[in-house]
C-alpha cells in the first residue's frame, strides 16, 4: 500500500510486533530492516523487545501490543531523549 521508502522510528515501534510475528508484507519488512540497519536506537529497541518477550513467555499478540505502546514505548522515548 505504501511506497514511502523511509520508515521512521515511530512507525517501527508501531510495527515491530508484526515484524517479530512475521506478519509484515515483504515491502514493509524490507523498509523496517533498512531502518534497523541505519538506526542504532531501533536496533536496541528491538533487542529489548525480544528480551521482554522471552522473559514474559508466550504472550498473546494483543497483550503484547498493549504493553508495547505503553511500557516499551515510554522506555524508547526516554532512551532517545537522553542520547
Ligand atoms: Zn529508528
Amino acid at each position: 500500500m505504501t511506497a514511502d521508502p523511509q520508515m521512521d522510528c515511530r512507525e517501527l515501534v508501531e510495527r515491530v510486533t508484526e515484524y517479530l510475528d512475521d506478519a509484515l508484507a515483504p515491502d514493509d519488512r524490507a523498509r523496517l530492516e533498512r531502518h534497523l540497519a541505519d538506526c542504532p536506537a531501533c536496533t536496541r529497541y528491538l533487542e529489548q523487545i525480544r528480551v521482554t518477550i522471552a522473559a514474559a513467555g508466550a504472550l498473546r499478540d494483543t497483550d503484547l501490543d498493549e504493553r508495547m505502546r505503553t511500557d516499551l514505548g515510554a522506555v524508547f522515548e526516554r532512551w532517545r531523549r537522553t542520547r
